[in-house]
């Protein structure tokens, strides 16, 4: 049998000949004149070919070559799991007011099988509001997916899911892992793993759903609805929706749960804008705007530890060195193709090196106890609002510490720029009603 379970609700070739598969399908075929893969429903070009004469599919190639000699094979979804008759839920922690009743929310609209949206500002623990609503979904018998864009969410979110839900069969799902895959009831994986499901799930959590590249990805949004059983329903988590999302909560087109207040109560750090006149020049030049030098040796001295949020990846080492010159020493550079990413997030966290410089890699997914955040250049088009957010987003998270600064400085301001802005004053406005403070 276990080798039959690999192809429960999934589209994959077969290593071998197993003769209760059946047929299979091509995983290359003509449609018309043209060639369409049958895992990621992409079209192949014309010039798509090996040398042999096969098609083969470009488009999702990292998961392993698929041509028109290969033939993929599924088994309909059985949910066949053990279920426990003791509780699932295993988290021992509480939810704050706020958060239980956004928990009853989407259990509310999970049992009445609604596709729903969480809105909950960063901070807000949203991971824990959604554990009763799993621990129902798990009980019936659902087979659930919790996915997400980000590789370091499903990292973060694996341990934790795991913890709170210890007699059920989990796997980890992402790209450059080492571990088989299993049959389980419950997979945390990256939205570019679901193209290798089909009709899996009955309920598919989508985390960061605004988070590139899923926002921009008709390949990974088809994705997740092929992995969705027909008779399933899904669950966007975001703190910041896209424009897209937005226009739907205005129309009342999805389901919408919002939470504008974080766990410990108070409210979100602002959004504070500086002027620094060409800062792109001067840095150019090897310089910083002078009130930027100000703000973080004032922290240096004060012991505070802070995150300079940089556009590019190419500003990192001129950041560097111009901080070096200011006397502004002991932190290190780190972005996305950073292999010690994880261990220079680790040290700060530590408290043994002072700062980070980053690139925009650190926008979410990462919570450091107390916190100043510093944007240089919240003009350049690489931050959008949802990023900005996102990035004030890093201050005041701990109860702690739930006084934050975030200081952002640029050119001009920027539309972008005042949309977060307005984002963050609004959804404060919407905490003040439900409670929150200033800390
Ligand atoms: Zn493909």
């Amino acid at each position: 049998m276990n080798e039959l379970s690999e192809f429960f609700g999934r589209r994959i070739p077969a290593k071998a000949a197993i003769p209760q598969l059946g047929a299979g399908m091509l995983a290359v075929q003509p449609v018309g004149q043209r060639y369409r893969c049958q895992r990621c429903q992409q079209w192949l070009a014309p010039t798509d070919r090996l040398p042999n004469g096969a098609w083969y599919c470009r488009q999702c190639l990292e998961m392993g070559r698929l041509t028109s000699q290969t033939k993929l094979y599924t088994i309909p979804e059985p949910n066949r799991f053990a279920i426990p008759a003791e509780p699932m839920l295993t988290w021992t922690g509480t939810l704050s007011d706020n958060q239980q009743r956004a928990a009853d929310a989407v259990l509310h609209l999970v049992q009445r099988r609604q596709n729903q949206l969480l809105w909950a500002v960063t901070g807000a623990g949203k991971t824990e509001i959604v554990y009763p609503a799993l621990a129902w979904a798990l009980a019936r018998g659902w087979r659930v997916a919790w996915v997400s864009p980000r590789v370091d969410v499903c990292l973060e979110l694996a341990p934790r899911i795991q913890q709170a839900f210890r007699t059920t069969s989990q796997c980890l799902l992402y790209g450059e892992q080492s571990i088989p895959y299993a049959y389980s009831q419950l997979t945390v994986c990256t939205t570019h793993q679901l193209l290798r499901f089909e009709r899996a799930f009955d309920w598919i959590i989508v985390d960061e759903v605004d988070a590139f590249p899923l926002a921009t990805s008709p390949l990974l949004q088809g994705a997740i609805t092929r992995a969705e059983k027909t008779t399933g329903q899904h669950l966007y988590l975001t703190a910041t929706p896209g424009e897209a999302l937005q226009r739907q909560i205005r129309r009342h087109t999805v389901a919408t749960t919002y939470l504008p207040l974080r766990y410990h109560g108070f409210l979100l750090p602002r959004l504070r804008v500086r002027l620094a006149w060409r800062w792109r020049e001067a840095l150019a030049k090897h310089r910083l705007p002078p009130a930027l030098i100000r703000r973080l040796r004032a922290y240096r001295q004060a012991g505070q530890r802070f995150l300079l949020f940089v556009p590019h990846v190419r500003d990192l080492t001129t950041v560097m060195a111009a901080l070096r010159q200011a006397d502004i020493c002991g932190g290190v550079g780190v972005h996305a193709a950073d292999e010690q990413r994880t261990a220079k997030v680790q040290a700060l966290r530590e408290q043994r090196v002072p700062f980070l410089v980053t690139t925009t890699i650190l926008e979410r997914g990462v919570t450091f106890p107390n916190i100043a955040v510093v944007i240089l250049g919240g003009d350049d088009g690489v931050f959008s609002t949802a990023a900005l957010v996102q990035i004030a987003g890093r201050a005041g998270r701990s109860a702690d510490f739930p006084k934050g600064e975030v200081t952002c400085y640029v050119q001009s301001q920027t539309r972008t720029v005042r949309q977060a802005q307005r984002m963050i004053d609004q959804l404060n406005r919407q905490g003040k009603q439900r409670g929150g403070r200033w800390p």
